[in-house]
């Protein structure tokens, strides 16, 4: 099953190039504040399954390319995510040019543990990255994201696939410098995620997914998920050691290499195998 947010905060399934709205289903209110019809929805899934894929099959759909996508979890109560989570991007941070952009010395995951990012970053397929600092480099990260079906406390690696619920792309936008990770990656529309959340069932081997980048059609990054360092059971294991994991909670994998800096008028396009494209556009942020 494929999820999507759409026209605001309706809730809807994607059948081809259509988009079924079940919104009445998961109880999705136009205006909800907070918007958490897709948590609710994750976190009552058994139960709702069978009706939703009645929809599925009964209801007529809107031609997809008619609506406006949102992210597929508006409102996660965390984004965590996996700092230096690839061998090849840990070699690219540290050449010595990179070095004066990052100032600090980049090492493997397990020294870090990982981070969080504002959930209040998260945007949809269609918005716009607003870079905070003409003057500081910002770049694009290209992550596969997990998102977590059941709450999770303290759970084991060998369990941990039970509570992952499904996948997204996301960007992990950043500004380079020494600052926390958290204030650097945080900037409002910092987490553009979707295109969909496609449930787990969907995607047999999440270990084995091409990710790829391009800024204004020009491939930057093309990696695989199975050269993560910590792959998503250790994952799962460590942050839910760390805090309890909700249903929409987002786990984001960290990024291959290739890396680089946008800048106002950027068009950027990610592309992770069975999850999906999609497309934002980038520009200063207005004052
Ligand atoms: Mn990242």
């Amino acid at each position: 099953m494929r999820l999507v947010v759409y026209d605001g905060s309706k809730v809807g399934l994607l059948k081809d190039t259509q988009v079924v709205d079940v919104s009445d289903i998961v109880g999705a209110g136009q205006e909800e504040w907070p918007p958490v019809a897709v948590s609710r929805l994750i976190g009552g899934f058994a139960k709702l399954r069978p009706r939703l894929e009645e929809a599925l099959k009964t209801r007529k759909g809107t031609a997809l390319d008619s609506v406006r996508l949102g992210p597929p979890v508006p409102y996660p109560s965390k984004v965590i995510a996996a700092p230096a989570n690839y061998r090849l991007h840990i070699q690219e941070m540290s050449t010595p040019q990179m070095r004066e952009v990052v100032k600090q010395e980049v090492h493997a995951i397990d020294q870090y543990g990982v981070f969080l990012k504002a959930p209040s970053s998260v945007v949809g397929p269609g918005a716009t990255i607003e870079l905070p600092f003409p003057d500081r480099r910002t770049d694009h990260e290209v992550e596969l994201g997990f998102v977590v079906g059941k709450t999770a406390r303290n759970v084991k690696m060998a369990d941990a696939m039970a509570y992952v619920f499904g996948y997204t792309g996301v960007m992990d936008i950043t500004v380079r410098g020494g600052e926390d990770r958290s204030t650097r990656k945080s900037f409002d529309s910092f987490t553009p995620l979707g295109p969909a959340l496609v449930t787990a069932d969907e995607v047999p081997d999440p270990h084995n997914l091409q990710l790829k980048l391009w800024v204004n059609g020009e491939l930057r990054q093309d990696g695989n998920s199975k050269d993560m360092i910590w792959n998503i059971p250790k994952l799962v294991e460590y942050a839910s050691h760390v805090m309890t994991l909700y249903p929409g909670d987002v786990v984001s994998t960290g990024t291959p290499d290739g890396v680089g800096p946008l800048k106002a008028g950027d068009e950027v396009t990610i592309e992770i195998e069975r999850i999906g494209r999609m497309s934002v556009k980038v520009d200063l942020r207005k004052p």
